[in-house]
């Protein structure tokens, strides 16, 4: 099964996309986790995102779609995956096409920016494993640690209001368009409203693609 979760920063992608990749034992394929992995071992990929990242701007489209089609390669990829926060651009997505990925589902999580900005600026990660914390809604057992390595969160540079803001202006205008794009392609288009607690939106999530395997 392959998977696309749609949403702007802070609508719970990540959190959500373990739970289904825990369920249909498939990889989540990140390219901000994989972005941000690239900028921690100080590759010359990672050397050239950095700066758009810290903007909150988005990364060209050719970087991102080498990176995706390397990662299509590996084998845990064989039974499918689900991508989070990939396509983010309508290029993103007719090259995915092109790569000759059929995507069953897009699963578009919503939710209002004001509930965002509260979201994302109290948003923690364990960066080797892109889990995800948050210091009010979804704490750690201690303090600034992950739950399994006890190793040590990080607050990312770009989950400051100011930058949150310019991410939320950047979905608008360059991601949202994949909203009508996937509605006219054959595929099953999953509306999800994103509000509630983190098992609401987890039921929600798993009744909606039941139906699909
Ligand atoms: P969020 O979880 O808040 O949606 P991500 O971790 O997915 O954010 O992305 C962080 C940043 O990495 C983005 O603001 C952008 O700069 C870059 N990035 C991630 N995925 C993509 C992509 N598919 N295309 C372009 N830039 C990307
Ligand atoms: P995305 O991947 O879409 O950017 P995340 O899954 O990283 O979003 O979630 C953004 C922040 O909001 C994180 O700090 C996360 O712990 C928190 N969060 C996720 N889902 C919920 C929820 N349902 N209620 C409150 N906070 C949530």
């Amino acid at each position: 099964m392959n998977l696309i979760f749609l949403g702007p920063p802070g609508s719970g992608k990540g959190t959500q996309a373990q739970f289904v990749c825990q369920d249909y034992s498939i990889p989540q394929i990140s390219t901000g986790d994989m972005l941000r992995n690239a900028i921690a071992q100080g590759t010359t990929l990672g050397l050239q995102a950095k700066s758009v990242m810290e903007r909150g701007d988005l990364v060209s489209d050719d970087i991102i779609l080498g990176l995706v089609r390397e990662r299509l390669h590996e084998p845990d990829c064989a039974t499918g995956c689900l991508f989070d926060g990939f396509p983010r651009t309508l290029a993103q997505a007719s090259g995915l096409a092109d790569i000759g990925v059929k995507i069953d589902a897009v699963v578009e999580l919503q939710i209002d920016d004001a509930i965002i900005v509260e979201r994302v600026t109290g948003r923690r990660v364990h960066e080797p494993s892109g889990r995800t914390y948050n210091i009010i809604f979804n704490p750690p057992k201690s303090q600034g640690l992950d739950d399994i390595t006890g190793e040590p969160l990080i607050h990312r540079d770009d989950d400051k209001e100011e930058t949150v803001r310019n991410r939320l202006g950047v979905y608008r205008a360059q991601t949202a368009p994949l909203i009508d794009y996937y509605k006219n392609v054959e595929l099953e288009y999953i509306e999800v409203d994103a509000r509630g607690t983190v098992s609401d939106i987890r039921k929600r999530i798993a009744d909606a693609i039941a139906p699909l395997s």
